[in-house]
């Protein structure tokens, strides 16, 4: 497994401390906000914007904001996030070398600046709008979507890997938020990695990304289950991995298609 970035062990760890269970419960829900909104991060990013400001809603350093029209608040303290920097040096065989190093870069949320109107992000009208967006991505990938009468045998959804049967019997909020559903599992959970993690973990990663992906787009995200705050720090850590990636993977689909989204 991947080495814990500190950042993330950090957050996680107050996670998992917090006793009261309705705080931890909003706790978890505003990292999956923090990373519905800052999607094009990387998980550490996201969780050094939520630990110095959870409540970010957009980001930018103090040039691009002067190029949008708006000024930094005197006295504010920046949003520091790490950048990846590409350096060239000699190894010891005498050959050029290409190394990532990270440097912090500091940046503002909107709220800390002043001036001209920032256009909103476009959200989408309704799940129904998302659910076509969303058997696109499938078609894309290859991801066979059937919809077929399963409701009436108590089933919302299951995916096989290249294949997704969602029941046609339900409303289309319904059928959208269990597509995300499957979706997440056929992403992340018939890989080599994702096949061996527990049914649970999976189940959570499932249901946390189409939370990510139903906030980012300004609709109603379904519940998530208590249980995704039980577990070790490195459990919730992996799936905060899982999720980032594949709600990433989503929301850039859907943006593109959908006319693309400010930013
Ligand atoms: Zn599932």
């Amino acid at each position: 497994m991947k080495s814990i970035n500190p950042t993330v062990q950090h957050v996680v760890s107050q996670l998992v401390q917090e006793k009261d269970e309705v705080t931890r419960y909003n706790f978890f829900r505003q990292c999956l906000t923090t990373m519905s909104r800052f999607w094009r991060y990387s998980l550490g990013n996201q969780m050094l914007i939520f630990k110095q400001n959870p409540d970010a809603s957009k980001i930018a350093g103090f040039n691009k904001w002067k190029k949008l029209g708006r000024n930094v608040k005197r006295g504010q303290e920046s949003i520091k996030i790490l950048a990846p920097v590409t350096l060239t040096h000699e190894n010891d065989q005498g050959d050029e070398e290409e190394v990532v190093h990270f440097k912090p870069i500091s940046l503002f949320d909107i709220s800390q600046t002043y001036g001209e109107e920032i256009l909103e992000e476009k959200h989408l009208e309704d799940k129904a709008e998302l659910l076509n967006y969303l058997v696109e991505f499938c078609q894309a990938k290859d991801i066979d979507v059937n919809f077929e009468h399963l409701a009436e045998k108590g089933l919302y959804g299951s995916s096989s890997g290249g294949s997704i049967q969602i029941a046609s019997d339900v409303s289309k909020n319904s059928q959208t938020d269990r597509l995300l559903h499957e979706i997440a599992h056929e992403i992340l959970h018939f890989s080599q990695d994702g096949k061996i993690l527990p049914k649970d973990q999976q189940e959570i990663q499932a249901d946390a990304t189409a939370y990510v992906v139903c906030t980012h787009f300004g609709l109603e995200p379904p519940t998530i289950d208590h249980l995704a705050l039980q577990g070790s720090v490195e459990n919730i850590t992996t799936n905060l991995d899982c999720v980032a990636r594949a709600s990433r993977q989503i929301i850039d689909f859907v943006s593109f298609i959908s006319g693309g989204v400010a930013q």
